[in-house]
């Protein structure tokens, strides 16, 4: 049995913040606004996870009211998303996240973010893709105020 769900997520850059994509702290004069560490990919990624078991959102599972959650390592709400895929029967079957971001340039980083993030769900990494494009200087990623992610999972059992 083969379940699918999308994510998408935006976060809004501002300088002086620190910018943590796929787990990785990037280095960048700006960083993303956010309740939590503002790992706007690996909320995408646990949109579609949760969304291939129609379990709800992130925002629904983790308030961004709640102070439990005030800059948390986006990391731990990946492996709880993972954990309740898992305790409903369920594993990754694979990923595909698309990041949309005018700057920093962030392709060396894509190799260690498909590790990190195959680590914190623990699958191969073979089956987590990144990809990263810009959007040719056009609309709100293109003028560097924002970045935007989409992803999508696939489940097996
Ligand atoms: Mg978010």
């Amino acid at each position: 049995m083969f379940r699918i769900g999308q994510g998408y997520d935006v976060h809004q850059l501002r300088e002086g913040l620190p910018m943590w994509l796929c787990g990785l702290q990037i280095e960048s004069p700006v960083g993303f606004v956010a309740h939590s560490d503002g790992d706007v990919a690996i909320h995408a990624l646990c949109d579609a996870l949760l969304g291939a078991l129609a379990l709800g959102d992130i925002g629904h599972l983790f308030p961004d009211t709640s102070d439990e959650f005030a800059g948390i390592d986006s990391k731990i709400l990946l492996s709880r998303v993972v954990s309740l895929l898992r305790g409903h029967g369920w594993n990754v079957a694979n990923v595909d996240i698309t990041i949309a971001l005018q700057a920093p340039k962030i392709a060396n980083y894509v190799e260690a973010m498909r590790e990190t993030l195959a680590g914190v769900m623990g699958v191969d990494v073979s089956l987590v893709s990144v990809k990263a494009t810009t959007t040719e200087r056009l609309g709100f990623v293109g003028r560097g105020e924002g970045c935007e992610v989409w992803a999508v999972a696939m489940l097996e059992k």
